[in-house]
C-alpha cells in the first residue's frame, strides 16, 4: 500500500484572532473509519464503507469558520479493522515530513483500532512537542445525529492550541474527553462515550471551556524530533482462562519466530498454579527467550507479582510485569522494543518495565536471585542491572519475596516466627553510614512457599545504583535460608 499523503484542496483560511496573534495551522489526516463513511448507494440498509474525503467535506461546513487554518489530507481510506504496523509507520512518516509546516495534527480514524494507533504513534514519534489528536465518531459525519462534528472541532481546537496550552502528546479526543492515547481503551461499540482510560485521569475537562490539566501532561522534550520506523510483528496477546491447557500454550510458544507474548492474567497478575502450564511458560521464557509480560484482564489496577502465590512463580521464571499497561500498550511497546533492540532481550525486558511514554504508572526494577547466589543467609545483589532511569529518590516501594524461606532452630524450641530483613553496602570501612544495616521490616514466617515483605521504609536510603548491596534475614533463635529471592523495586515515573 502507498501511504503517501494526498492533500484535499487548499488550506482553510482561518479567521484572524482578535488579539492579532498568528493563526495556527493544523494538518488533518483522514485515514477512514466511520467518521468518513457512507452507506453504499446511500441506502441505510447497506454496509458502511470509507468514502472519498472530498465528498464528505461538504458535510462539514464548520471548517470554514474556525479561527485557525486547517489543511485536509488523506491516506488510504480504510475501515480501521484493516490497520497495520506498516500503516502506523506511514502515518509517522507523513507527520515527520510535515512536522515543521504545522502547529498540530489531527488524525481521523476508525474507532475499532484507534487505541492501537494512538499507542503506536506515541512510541514512533520521538521527542514530540506538538499535539497529535486522534478522533473519529460512532456515526458518520454525513448523518444527522452524528457525534462527528463535535469530536472533530474539539480535536482541531486542541491541536491548534487555540486558547489552550499546547498538549505535546498523542491523545484520543472523543465525546469531550481528552485521553492520553496509550492509556485509553475503547469501552463501547456504539455509545458516544466510546473511550476511557481507567488508570490515568483524562487530560482535560471539556465543556463550554476546555481546561487542560497541565499537571497530567508529559514534559515537553527539548531534543530533536524524529521518528522510529521499526516494529517487530512477531508478538501476540494471550488470555489465561479457567481450564486453559498447557498444550495450547506449547503450540503457541512453538510458533517460529515468536518473540514476545502479552499474557493477560487475572486480577493482580495471577495465573493457574498448574505445574505443566508453568513449565510451558518457563521453557518459553528461559529456553526460547520469548519475552512474556504479565498484564491484568481487569479494566483497572495493576499487576503486582508476588502478592499471591499464584503470580509468584510467574515472576520467578522470568515473566515480567506490565504494571498497569493496557493490552494495546503492552503489545505495541513490545513490538517497538523488539524492533529497536532486536536480539538484546535483556534490554527489551528492562525497558519493557520502565515508563517510556507515560504508558504506565510506575517503573519496576526486578532482581532475581537463586540459591547459588546466596551465601549463609546473605544475598548479594548487584545493582549494576539498574540501568539509566533509576532514580533512588523516586522509590515508592519494594517487594522482597523469598521462596522457601526456612528457619532452622538453634535449640530444641521452634524458631521465632518473625524474621527481620536488613540491607546494607558491605564495605571495608564499617563505620560508613552505608555500611550500617537498615531494617526494611519483618517477615512473619509461615508454612507457605512464599514470604513477601512489602517495604516502603528505608529502601531509598539503601539502594545506590552500581553498588552491590547485601541483604540479611535475621531470626533471634535460628538460621534462616531461602531457595530464591525476587526483589522488585517500584519507582515513580
Ligand atoms: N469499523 C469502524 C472502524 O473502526 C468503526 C468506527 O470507526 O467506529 O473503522
Amino acid at each position: 500500500m502507498d501511504y503517501k499523503l494526498k492533500k484535499n484542496g487548499a488550506m482553510s483560511e482561518g479567521k484572524a484572532t482578535l488579539e492579532g496573534k498568528a493563526v495556527s495551522k493544523v494538518l488533518m489526516i483522514c485515514t477512514g473509519g466511520t467518521i468518513g463513511m457512507l452507506h453504499k448507494g446511500n441506502d441505510p440498509t447497506k454496509p458502511l464503507y470509507p468514502a472519498d474525503w472530498n465528498g464528505i467535506q461538504e458535510h462539514f461546513s464548520s471548517l470554514k469558520g474556525l479561527p485557525f487554518r486547517v489543511q485536509a489530507a488523506e491516506m488510504p481510506l480504510i475501515d480501521s479493522s484493516d490497520m497495520s504496523p506498516d500503516y502506523w509507520i506511514g502515518i509517522a512518516r507523513n507527520i515527520r515530513d510535515e512536522y515543521d509546516n504545522y502547529d498540530g495534527f489531527v488524525i481521523l480514524h476508525g474507532t475499532d483500532t484507534m487505541t492501537y494507533t494512538a499507542t503506536a504513534l506515541s512510541f514512533l514519534l520521538e521527542n514530540l512537542t506538538k499535539p497529535v489528536l486522534i478522533t473519529g465518531s460512532q456515526l458518520p459525519l454525513a448523518q444527522p445525529r452524528s457525534d462527528a462534528a463535535q469530536n472533530l472541532v474539539t480535536a482541531l481546537t486542541i491541536a491548534a492550541s487555540y486558547n489552550v496550552p499546547t498538549v505535546p502528546e498523542v491523545c484520543i479526543l472523543f465525546n469531550n474527553v481528552l485521553l492520553r492515547g496509550n492509556r485509553s481503551r475503547k469501552v463501547s461499540s456504539s455509545g458516544f462515550a466510546g473511550f476511557d482510560s481507567l488508570n490515568y485521569r483524562p487530560l482535560a475537562e471539556i465543556g463550554e471551556h476546555i481546561k487542560i490539566d497541565a499537571n497530567l501532561l508529559r514534559d515537553v522534550k527539548t531534543d530533536v524530533f524524529f521518528i522510529n520506523e521499526t516494529l517487530n510483528k512477531n508478538v501476540m496477546i494471550l488470555d489465561i482462562f479457567p481450564g486453559i491447557k498447557a498444550e495450547i500454550l506449547r503450540h503457541v510458544f512453538e510458533f517460529k519466530g515468536l518473540r514476545g507474548v502479552v499474557l493477560r492474567t487475572y486480577g493482580a497478575g495471577n495465573a493457574p498454579t498448574d505445574k505443566e502450564l508453568l513449565e510451558e511458560i518457563r521453557v518459553a521464557v528461559q529456553e526460547k527467550k520469548i519475552v512474556v509480560v504479565n498484564i491484568t484482564q481487569c479494566l483497572q489496577g495493576m499487576v503486582e507479582m508476588g502478592l499471591y502465590t499464584a503470580s509468584a512463580e510467574l515472576s520467578r521464571i522470568g515473566v515480567i510485569s506490565g504494571v498497569d499497561m493496557t493490552p494495546e500498550a503492552a503489545l505495541v511497546k513490545m513490538m517497538f522494543l523488539l524492533g529497536q533492540y532486536a536480539d538484546n532481550i535483556k534490554i527489551v525486558k528492562e525497558q519493557m518495565q520502565k515508563n517510556l511514554r507515560g504508558e504506565q504508572s510506575v517503573n519496576v526494577f526486578n532482581f532475581i536471585y537463586d540459591k547459588n547466589s546466596t551465601e549463609k543467609g546473605f544475598c548479594r545483589l548487584s545493582t549494576e542491572q539498574v540501568a539509566a532511569g533509576f532514580v533512588k529518590e523516586k522509590i515508592v516501594k519494594a517487594n522482597i519475596r523469598f521462596i522457601d524461606l526456612k528457619c532452622r532452630p538453634n535449640s530444641e524450641k521452634s524458631c521465632n516466627p518473625s524474621a527481620a530483613v536488613f540491607m546494607n553496602y558491605p564495605s571495608a570501612d564499617v563505620n560508613t553510614a552505608w555500611n550500617i544495616p537498615q531494617c526494611l521490616g519483618t517477615i512473619e514466617l509461615n508454612d507457605s512457599d512464599e514470604n513477601v515483605l512489602e517495604c516502603t521504609q528505608n529502601v531509598g536510603r539503601v539502594i545506590d545504583p552500581g553498588r552491590p548491596v547485601q541483604l540479611t534475614v535475621v531470626s533471634r533463635n535460628g538460621d534462616i535460608s531461602w531457595e530464591n529471592m525476587v526483589f522488585s523495586i517500584y519507582t515513580d515515573v
